[in-house]
């Protein structure tokens, strides 16, 4: 590490000695990221409790040229949070900052701190009977500001969207320690440029996301979620279309994993239930959701009415042949043993390989023809290899994951990199991009130069310049 004297007595001044890390033992799960692919080195790591303290560091970083990296929960997948190997980059974690400063009810809104915890807002909302509907398998760690710095998706896109589509405006601190406030509460305010827009998925590029206001909704009082076995993605496509007509669009989720995923789960996760007995190809998991309470209560005949509409949409997809095997959760237990085997399977695949991952998005309609093409074009290298394609499939969204033979290959280190480029030569047939929720971070900067247009390109740099003249801020991530 390298310590930059003057930076560090500014802002000791404004920062109790708690509140600075350097002891290398604590700042060890800063600097290594979730997957174990990138790790890094910093002077040391600040935990700000306040906007006001944000500020002061950001004031001192510009006085003193002192490299920032913003984290929250540092469960991204790009390697956007963690600093580079000089040791030179400070950590401003945002943990500290996790207060929810305001739910209004009326407003269906709620104004909460860059550290809150999603699964945290989850709960708060709840208990006042509002529901914010982002939702992702990383909820229990990941942080709002985290979720905002890299524009989320999750599970729920399908119905909500993204997570900037859930948020109405944000606090920013830029570089030299201005605040910006554009914490608006508003649904509707065409007030010139919308530049909370240009830091929802910065990915800490631009400047600091210390609060935020975002949208809630009615929270959810019946909800009827079902496992189905189908032989393609195209099959699974044609009963989202099916499910979305015959709910009324109330589908919140629908996601696709293949049976060689489900095997990894079940192998790395002994306790989890078989869902389904010898699946087809695939299975899709799927959640209807409705705010009325009277769908979730059981008829004169005993009939819950959401279910109702589950079991009569498998009931005709089955007689068309497009299902073959299915099951509906019976209650709250069930629902989450199916979630479960979804919710493990990032963990399943780390536990299992080295995976080669993509976060990769297409028009839902060149699913099949990707997910077809892309295993026979790793299939002909290596047959062996095994496809845990599987994600949110509504949004266009995959996680199309390799990962070795069962028992090991002694040779799969080499062959990463070849079967990362088979892919993204598969996604480049489609139009796909390489990244749909995750981000660029450290990971895809090379990458994103040779898909992204060069007048868009021009015009990023342009932007990164007028907010961080120095490139104090994350630099190497996103751009170059
Ligand atoms: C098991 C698992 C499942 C996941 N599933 C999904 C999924 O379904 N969908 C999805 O989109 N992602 C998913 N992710 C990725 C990850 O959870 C998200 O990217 C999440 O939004 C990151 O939040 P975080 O608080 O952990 O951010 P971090 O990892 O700490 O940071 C991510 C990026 O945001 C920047 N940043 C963080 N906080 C701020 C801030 N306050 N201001 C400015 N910049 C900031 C960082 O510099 C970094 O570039 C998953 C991750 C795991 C481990």
């Amino acid at each position: 590490m390298t310590q930059n004297t003057a930076f560090f007595s500014d802002i000791s001044q404004h920062l109790n000695a708690s509140q600075i890390i350097t002891n290398s033992v604590e700042m060890a799960g800063y600097i290594k990221d979730w997957r174990g692919n990138f790790s890094g080195s910093a002077a040391a790591i600040l935990l700000p409790a306040s906007t006001k303290e944000v500020s002061e560091i950001m004031r001192a970083a510009d006085a003193h040229d002192q490299i920032i990296v913003p984290q929250g929960g540092n469960t991204g997948l790009v390697g956007g949070g963690i600093p580079d190997n000089s040791g030179k980059a400070v950590i401003i974690s945002l943990a500290k900052m996790n207060r929810v400063r305001e739910i209004n009810a009326d407003n269906r809104s709620m104004v909460v701190e860059a550290g809150c915890i999603l699964q945290t807002l989850h709960e708060l909302t709840e208990a006042e009977g509002l529901y914010f509907p982002l939702n992702l398998a990383a909820k229990g760690s990941c942080s709002i500001g985290g979720n905002l710095a890299t524009n989320a998706g999750g599970v729920n896109v399908l119905r909500y969207g993204n997570t900037r589509d859930l948020c109405l405006g944000i606090e920013v601190v830029l570089i030299g320690g201005k605040v910006m406030n554009l914490l608006s509460p508003l649904r509707k305010d065409n007030t010139g440029y919308d530049l909370k827009h240009l830091f929802i998925g910065s990915e800490g590029t631009l400047g600091i996301i210390t609060a935020a206001s975002m949208k809630l909704f009615a929270l959810p009082k019946a909800r009827a979620t079902a496992m189905a076995s189908v032989n393609s993605v195209s099959t699974a496509i044609t009963l989202l279309e099916r499910l979305q007509r015959q709910s009324g669009e109330q589908v919140e989720a629908f996601e696709i994993m293949p049976k060689t995923l489900i095997d990894v789960v079940l192998k790395q996760f002994p306790a989890l239930q078989r869902p389904l007995e010898n699946p087809d190809a695939f299975v899709v998991l799927m959640e209807i959701a409705s705010t009325n309470a009277a769908d979730g209560t059981p008829t004169q005949d005993g009939t819950i009415p959401i279910n109702d509409v589950m079991e009569t949409f498998l009931e005709s997809a089955f007689e068309d042949g497009l299902i073959d095997n299915a099951t509906l959760a019976r209650n709250a237990a069930q629902r989450q043993q199916l979630w479960d085997i979804r919710e493990n399977a990032p963990e399943s695949t780390k536990k299992e390989s080295w995976p080669v991952n993509t976060d990769i998005s297409m028009p839902v309609s060149s699913l099949e023809t990707f997910y077809t093409e892309a295993t026979k074009a790793v299939h002909a290298i290596d047959d062996t290899v095994r496809i845990c394609g599987y994600g949110h499939l509504g949004d266009g969204n995959l996680h199309f994951n390799l990962i070795e033979r069962e028992g090991g290959d002694p040779d799969w280190a080499e062959k990463r990199p070849v079967f990362t480029k088979i892919l993204y030569e598969v996604l480049s047939k489609v139009h796909g991009s390489i990244s749909a929720e995750h981000g660029i971070g450290r990971l895809k900067v090379d990458q994103l130069e040779t898909v992204k247009d060069t007048v868009a390109l021009q015009m990023m740099r342009q932007i990164k310049t007028s907010f961080d003249p120095k490139s104090l801020l994350n630099p190497g991530v996103v751009l170059k």
